[in-house]
C-alpha cells in the first residue's frame, strides 16, 4: 500500500496562487468554494521579520478526525493510497466532519455533498501529479509515496527541516512544510 504525502518548500513558494487556479479548473469547484487556498504568515519581530507561504489544503491527515466522526462511513481513508476521502453518494452533508477538521479543508458543495482535496487521486491514478503540483511555476511542491526510500518526498524529508500545520491537534498531517 502506498503512503502518498505532498511535501511544499516555504523557501521557494511566492505565494502566486498557481495551485488554487489549477485545482479549481482540475475538479471544477464551485463559484466561491475552493480545496486549497494560500496562507502568508509573518514570525519575529521588527525589524527581524520574516514572511511564510503556505499553499494548504487537506492534510490528508493519518489520524483524521473527520473520518470516525461519519455517521454514514462516506469520509473513509483510501486503503490503497491512504488518501482521505468522501464518498459523495453515500454523504448526507451532516457537517459531522466539518466540525471535526482542525484545518477548515471541507466545504459543503452546493450539490448537497462534502468535498475537499482528493491529492487529485484520479490523476494519481494515471501515473500524473496533483494539479497543484504539476503547474508550480517554483517548483516547490512535491508529492511521491513515502513507503518508497528513494522517492523525492523521503528524500527531501530526510534531508531538509520540516514542519506540519497545527501538529499539536495530533492528526498526523501528511502534507509537511520544508522550513
Ligand atoms: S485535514 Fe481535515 S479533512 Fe483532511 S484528513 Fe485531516 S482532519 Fe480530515
Ligand atoms: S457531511 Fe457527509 S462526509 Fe461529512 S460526516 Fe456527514 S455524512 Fe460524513
Amino acid at each position: 500500500m502506498a503512503k502518498y504525502a505532498m511535501v511544499i518548500d516555504t523557501k521557494k513558494c511566492v505565494g502566486c496562487s498557481d495551485c488554487v487556479v489549477a485545482c479549481k479548473t482540475e475538479n471544477q469547484t464551485p463559484e466561491g468554494f475552493h480545496r486549497d487556498w494560500i496562507v502568508q504568515q509573518t514570525h519575529g519581530t521588527y525589524p527581524n521579520l520574516a514572511l511564510e507561504i503556505r499553499s494548504e489544503r487537506c492534510n490528508h491527515c493519518e489520524n483524521p478526525p473527520c473520518v470516525p466522526v461519519c455517521p454514514t462511513g462516506a469520509s473513509h481513508i483510501d486503503k490503497y493510497s491512504n488518501i482521505t476521502l468522501v464518498y459523495h453518494d453515500k454523504c448526507i452533508g451532516c457537517k459531522a466532519c466539518i466540525a471535526a477538521c482542525p484545518y477548515d479543508a471541507r466545504y459543503v458543495h452546493p450539490d448537497g455533498y462534502v468535498d475537499k482535496c482528493t491529492f487529485c487521486i484520479h490523476r494519481v491514478k494515471q501515473g500524473k501529479k496533483p494539479a497543484c503540483v504539476s503547474v508550480c511555476p517554483t517548483h516547490c511542491m512535491y508529492f511521491g509515496d513515502l513507503e518508497d526510500p528513494t522517492s523525492d518526498v523521503s528524500r527531501l524529508l530526510k534531508a531538509r527541516k520540516w514542519k506540519v500545520v497545527a501538529p499539536a491537534a495530533g492528526t498526523k498531517p501528511q502534507v509537511y512544510y520544508l522550513i
